[in-house]
């Protein structure tokens, strides 16, 4: 896997904050709906930074509309948004070493609000996958009624459902298609 270790985190956490809006989440609940739940995601996810207000939670719940937006881009109008976010969040990156990740970037200075420090590491993160030629790695879910983030990390770029559950949905109504001899559900 050509990626490092920072990137396929920070990727994946970004799927599941995407995945986190009641739009997505199995029984259409807000799975961040307060300072101590985003606290709990962030820690989950090994970010360094932590909500402090209310705000912060609102900041963060906008730049997950945006990020589900520049998702499924194709990768001229992806790079287009990534250079936006750096603009936008005055990006300047910064060589830091801390916790288990090893050396990483960081390019928001210290005390700048969550939802900026978010947006600028998930850019580099998605920065590293456009350098690569591997943007599309990046997918929306193929679940029936279904439009969330999926990160393909896949050796051979199989994944195809989110984290929500979407897959098992897929193989009981295949199962189901079977049972009842119609052959014509979705395949697992
Ligand atoms: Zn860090
Ligand atoms: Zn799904």
């Amino acid at each position: 896997m050509p990626f490092t270790h920072d990137t396929t985190t920070t990727l994946a956490s970004a799927a599941a904050l995407v995945n986190s809006s009641p739009r997505h989440t199995v029984d259409g609940s807000e799975e961040l709906p307060t300072v101590a739940a985003l606290n709990d995601f962030l820690a989950a996810h090994d970010w360094s930074y932590r909500a402090r207000r209310r705000a912060d939670v609102t900041a963060v719940h906008a730049f997950r509309e945006r990020l589900e937006r520049l998702w499924p881009l194709p990768v001229e109008a992806l790079a287009e948004e990534v250079n936006g976010l750096f603009r936008e969040h005055e990006a300047i990156p910064e060589l830091v070493n801390h916790g288990d990740f090893g050396w990483h970037f960081h390019a928001t200075r210290p005390g700048a609000p969550l939802a900026a420090s978010m947006a600028v590491e998930i850019a580099l993160a998605i920065s590293d996958l456009i350098r690569l030629d591997e943007a599309e790695r990046l997918r929306v879910c193929a679940g029936s009624d279904c439009t969330g983030a999926v990160i393909d990390f896949s050796r051979n770029r199989s994944r195809r459902f989110c984290d929500q559950g979407c897959g098992n949905r897929a193989n009981v109504a295949a199962y189901r298609a079977r049972q009842s001899g119609h052959d014509d559900g979705p395949t697992p």
